[in-house]
Order: structure tokens, then C-alpha cells, then sequence
């Protein structure tokens, strides 16, 4: 079942009413960040910054267990993504993935050794730092940084470089050249920094196919056969890869997320 965000407070009632009329023994949240996952924190279960209107400093886990006395499970929706294709989907197997979404902002889910990856918060790879195309003048779109890789390669900057809609983009467009030029950069580093044995690309924007021959191309040029594996050296396509469980890898992953949060 599908509800819009609207406002918390009419977004969360939906959510309750959906599940006062269920048996559930915990339930599992993959929440748009940023988030608060650290436990020990005042504000853990909280959306913290986001530009979404609403929603800053949002206690959601808090409204959601004063309805519930249930264990819940609480990541950002990249990380539940990360954790359902690991479980369930293209990195099935294997004790580590990165998930990237890229849709109306970009996201980073992290899985190394079998281990979601927490830190002082979660990663934010969505908002790395890349080289600037020369011929590319857009100013960039994200609200904090401007030209990060959210605000060069997301869904909305894609839409307010060109003026047009992603989908109505021809496949053979310059845009998509570099959507791959901003995107392999992004994954070139988390290559460098994780060394992930799959990274899976998600969200609306990466259903134009036509992106992942573009982006291996361009990952391996950038790479020059410099990590002596296989994978990389040969196998690109079986590197770099859709996710496995099409749109709902979060969806799975919250499931995993609640399982994990029952049976703490
Ligand atoms: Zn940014």
C-alpha cells in the first residue's frame, strides 16, 4: 500500500490507522533521511534536516511507538535497501553491497562485512563531492552544497539543467552521458573506500537502462585496471547491477529490519 508524504503529522495517522487494523508483532522503518540512528541520542528515531517541508526534527519513531508497544527497526530507506538486496536480491550471499538510489535525491546504503554501516550518524554518500564536467555550467541544486552529486546528478537537476522532464529525454540525449560522468565518479569512490563486492543502482532515474553500459564504461576507464579483481577487470556488468528486487528493495529490507528488531 502506497501513501504520499504529505505533512507528518497526516502521513504518520495513515501509517497507524494502516496497522491498528493488523496483528503486528514489530514493525521495521527504512526512513528518508537524514535520520537519528544513534541509540543513544535524545533525538534517536528523528528525521533531522531534511529539506522535505514538515518534516525537520520530526520525532517519527516516537509517535509511531506511543501508538505501537512493539520492537521497531529504524534505518534510513538506503540502508533497508542495502539490507534487503543483501538478504534477498542482488547481493544475495555475499557480506557486502552498496545501494545507490538515484531519484529526487541521491543515497547511499552501506553494507561491510554483513554489517549496515552507522557511524557518528549514517553515510551520506548522496552528497559527495565530484569533478565538475567542463563543459557542464549548471550551478548545481542541492540546498546545502550546491553542486554536490545530489545537486548534479539527481532527478531534479537533471530536470532543471536540460528543461525537460527525465522521462522525456530521448535515450541517446547528451544528459545521459553525463548522468554517468557524475554517477561513476560517485562510484568509483565508493569502490576506492569500500571496496563493495556489488553495487546495486536504484531509483526513478536509473530506469534509463541506457545509463549502466554508460556508467561500466566509465568506471573502468577511471579505474585503469588498477584493483587487480576479477570483477572489476572483466565482469563490470556483473559489478554494477540493478537491483534484484526491482523498486521494492526497501520494502524488503524494513521486513528485515523488523525480523532483526523482533527477535533482539
Ligand atoms: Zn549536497
Amino acid at each position: 500500500i502506497n501513501f504520499p508524504t504529505l505533512q507528518p503529522e497526516q502521513t504518520l495517522g495513515k501509517v497507524i490507522e494502516y496497522f491498528q487494523t493488523k496483528d503486528v508483532e514489530a514493525i521495521g522503518i527504512g526512513m528518508f533521511g537524514p535520520i537519528d540512528v544513534n541509540v543513544s541520542s535524545q533525538t534517536y528515531g528523528y528525521v533531522t534536516s531534511t529539506p522535505k517541508p514538515g518534516w525537520s526534527n520530526t520525532d517519527v519513531l516516537g509517535i509511531l511507538r506511543h501508538a505501537f508497544n512493539i520492537p521497531f527497526g529504524w534505518d534510513t530507506d538506503v540502508n533497508a535497501a542495502a539490507l534487503g538486496e543483501s538478504k534477498w536480491g542482488a547481493a544475495k550471499g555475499l557480506d557486502s553491497c552498496v545501494y545507490i538510489t538515484v531519484g529526487t535525491g541521491i543515497g547511499f546504503g552501506i553494507i561491510v562485512e554483513n554489517t549496515l554501516v552507522h557511524g557518528l550518524t549514517h553515510p551520506e554518500g548522496g552528497h559527495v563531492f565530484t569533478r565538475r564536467h567542463p563543459e557542464d555550467a549548471y550551478p548545481g541544486y542541492c540546498v546545502f552544497h550546491k553542486d554536490c552529486l545530489e545537486g548534479m546528478a539527481s532527478g531534479p537537476a537533471i530536470e532543471k539543467r536540460w528543461g525537460t522532464k527525465c522521462n522525456e529525454l530521448q535515450e541517446d540525449h547528451p544528459a545521459w552521458r553525463l548522468e554517468s560522468f557524475y554517477l561513476a565518479q560517485a562510484i568509483l569512490n565508493a569502490i576506492l573506500l569500500l571496496s563493495p563486492k556489488k553495487i546495486i543502482l536504484g531509483g526513478g532515474v536509473m530506469n534509463q537502462r541506457q545509463l549502466f553500459p554508460l556508467i561500466h564504461c566509465e568506471v573502468e576507464k577511471h579505474l585503469n585496471q588498477y584493483i587487480k579483481a576479477e570483477l572489476l577487470l572483466k565482469r563490470m556488468e556483473d559489478c554494477i547491477v540493478l537491483p534484484g528486487l526491482g523498486d521494492i528493495s526497501g520494502l524488503y529490507g524494513a521486513l528485515a529490519l523488523g525480523l532483526d528488531a523482533r527477535n533482539a
